[in-house]
């Protein structure tokens, strides 16, 4: 017979403790139990949970766990069969290793305790950190050449074909309007000035080829080891890697975290492909571009137009919609009109439909006929460079994600996450421009990466913080900003709730040179309802980058505009301009400036 009452009682107790290497008797409002469960969760280790407030017989269940253990209250928490205790005693079992020893038991042995896939920003951030926490560690980091050959060493797309070569690109053509102001400062020369790309370009791979023989070294001085080769998932604990030999090895590891960034997206019309270029290709042309026609209207597109004018190309953006989406218009709109009065030439509201090529070369010549989004008109041109930034795909399609259940958004690629970045596979993390939702930058990237790692096998608690993030456009001026949009904070807060102070300013360096006055501009965005607190912040100007930087800072203190007006000015300097905004954009009142 069956037991009935009470000892059917013990014997599902005993059943679900036999059954589940990781069995919590809770309460589902009990803050105690949350935390034990917290604890699993960020441990990566599963758990069955039986919710007693929320079954019918969970007073009686809880008496039969009093009678078992002497513990009545919840959580009452077994491991492979143990009894380890209530919420203190499961955390100190978890401070002083037992929990782990038990949890171990019956553990499979992998060769790793982490597998990172990709030596980029984050992946390097986060296996560098897991191994100084005394972890076994490999990284793999592969690059598929792009389809005209392109290739790059560790270190992933910033170091290679993002910020660092981008900036640096930047800097390039200041310098070029530098030596314009120059003369104004004194400084004589007769020479013809010209720009030599092969110097640029020689000088700046030079600077990466060192970075990547730095970060090997580090990963070996952090004992990580590096596999140059390609990783994909076979099982869930399990993964094959492809070499560029073609040789395949298999490893497993505990946990994985996944960091495989993204790659330029193309046009997908006749010729892209072939006779494209992307910015993966054109930090390391071998030749100067030429004249060049940039497709796209966004971060990459921009500030690629921008310093391919400023070193003296001939340069034509070709835009979509509208510039910077996703940015505050009103700022976009002008670092747009300032390379616009600054030569670079703008076709809006048309997109490429096929790119032929005319002669070989390099450059060679290229024609690319181009279609308008808002009538029939269709209109061709000729260049020597087709420069397509359109966008980015996440590398994340032919990882094998499918093999492990791990979930992707289907729209755009992009990885799910909760707040610690943990996929819907516990024992699968993944950080960086892949996760959905979150920023596409190399800050964001580090930081995800290395608090990971330190609340995997640190016993820290603290998480990335994705909000207030500051960031910067790199367009010929600079463009820094930090929190909402106007339009954005408008849809959060309501206008009426929101106070923008504004003005016009002219660095003082371009006084003298007598160019661009009324050019840069300083925006920000205060709540009204929270002590006028500074909701968004934005800068157009020279290094608005390293403005913007430091009242990022400002902000995650809860910066308002009385603590900016409170704030003494530091004299003669672009930043200062925030510390003395008075005019509000409801007044209506004049922004432009009439001297120092
Ligand atoms: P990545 O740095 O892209 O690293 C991923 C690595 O994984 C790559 O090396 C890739 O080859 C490798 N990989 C992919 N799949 C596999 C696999 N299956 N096996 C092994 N290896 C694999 N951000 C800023 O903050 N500031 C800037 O100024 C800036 N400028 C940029 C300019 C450009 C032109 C671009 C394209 C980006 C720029 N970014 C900038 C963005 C920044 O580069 C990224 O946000 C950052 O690199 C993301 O880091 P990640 O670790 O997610 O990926
Ligand atoms: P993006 O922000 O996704 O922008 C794509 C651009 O291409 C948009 O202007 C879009 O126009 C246009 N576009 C898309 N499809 C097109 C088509 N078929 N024809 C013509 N135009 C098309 O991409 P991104 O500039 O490559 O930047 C990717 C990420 O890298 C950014 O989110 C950023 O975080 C990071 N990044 C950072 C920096 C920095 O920190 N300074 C610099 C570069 C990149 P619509 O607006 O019409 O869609």
């Amino acid at each position: 017979m069956p037991p009935t009452g009470k000892d059917a009682l013990r014997t599902r107790v005993q059943e679900l403790v036999d059954k589940n290497p990781v069995m919590v008797f809770s309460k589902s409002y009990c803050p105690y139990c949350i935390q034990v469960k917290e604890l699993f969760t960020s441990l990566g280790k599963e758990y069955v949970a039986l919710e007693l407030d929320e079954c019918d017989d969970g007073s009686s269940i809880q008496e039969v766990l009093h009678e078992l253990t002497g513990l009545r209250t919840v959580p009452s928490v077994f491991v492979n069969k143990t009894h380890v205790g209530g919420c203190d005693k499961t955390l100190q079992a978890h401070r002083d290793g037992t929990l782990q020893k038990l949890l171990d038991k019956d553990a499979v042995t992998y060769d790793y305790d982490l597998i990172v896939i990709g030596g980029g920003s984050g992946g390097l951030a986060c296996s560098k950190e897991a191994s100084s926490l005394g972890k076994k560690v490999m990284v793999f980091d592969y690059v598929v050449p792009t389809p005209l050959g392109t290739s790059w060493g560790l270190g992933g797309t910033c170091v290679n074909v993002g910020c660092i070569p981008k900036k640096l690109m930047h800097q390039a053509a200041l310098l070029g309007h530098s030596l314009k102001d120059s003369r104004k400062f004194g400084w004589e020369y007769d020479e013809q000035v010209q720009h030599n790309w092969d110097t640029m370009r020689q000088n700046i791979q030079d600077y990466i080829g060192s970075l990547n023989w730095g970060y090997r070294v580090s990963l070996r001085d952090k004992n990580v080891r590096y596999e140059n080769a390609y990783a994909e998932f076979v099982e869930p604990h399990k993964i094959k890697a492809t070499n560029r030999k073609g040789k395949e090895s298999f490893f497993t590891a505990e946990k994985f975290v996944i960091a495989t960034g993204e790659r330029p997206r193309y046009l997908g019309v006749p010729g892209d492909k072939e006779f494209c270029i992307t910015s993966d290709d054109l930090f390391s042309l071998s030749y100067c571009p030429g004249k060049t026609l940039v497709v796209g209207a966004s971060y990459v597109a921009l500030e690629c137009a921008g310093f391919l004018a400023g070193i003296g190309l001939d340069v034509t953006v070709m835009v979509r919609s509208i510039f910077l989406r996703g940015f505050d218009q009103e700022m976009a709109e002008k670092a747009g009109a300032y390379m616009e009065s600054h030569g670079v030439k703008f076709i809006k509201k048309f997109v490429p439909t096929s790119v032929e090529q005319l002669e070989p070369g390099m450059p060679g010549r290229l024609r690319v006929v181009a279609k308008s989004t808002e009538s029939d008109q269709i209109i061709e041109g000729e260049y020597n460079t087709v420069l397509v930034a359109v966008g980015r795909d996440s590398c994340t399609r032919k990882i094998g994600l499918e093999k492990i259940g791990v979930t992707l958004n289907e729209r755009n690629g992009k990885i799910p996450v909760n707040d610690e970045e943990q996929t819907n596979v516990p024992s699968v993390y993944a950080i960086g421009d892949i996760l959905d939702g979150k920023w596409e930058l190399t800050p964001v990237a580090i930081k995800a990466g290395r608090l990971l790692a330190r609340r995997l096998y640190g016993g820290a608690n603290l998480k990335c913080d994705y909000i207030n993030v500051p960031t910067t456009v790199f367009t010929p001026l600079e463009y820094g900003c930090c929190g909402y949009s106007e339009e954005k904070a408008i849809e959060v807060f309501g206008k009426e709730a929101l106070e923008v102070y504004h003005t016009l300013f002219w660095p003082l360096e371009w006084t003298v040179p007598g160019r661009d006055n009324n050019k840069c501009f300083a925006k920000i965005i205060c709540n009204k309802l929270d002590y006028e607190r500074v909701v968004g912040f934005h800068v157009l100007g020279p290094n608005a980058g390293e403005i913007t930087q430091g009242y990022a800072a400002a902000m995650k203190c809860g910066l308002t505009k009385e603590k900016l007006d409170e704030t003494i000015g530091i004299h003669p300097t672009c930043a200062e301009i925030f510390t003395t905004m008075e005019v509000t954009k409801s007044s209506g009142g004049d922004i432009s400036q009439k001297g120092c």
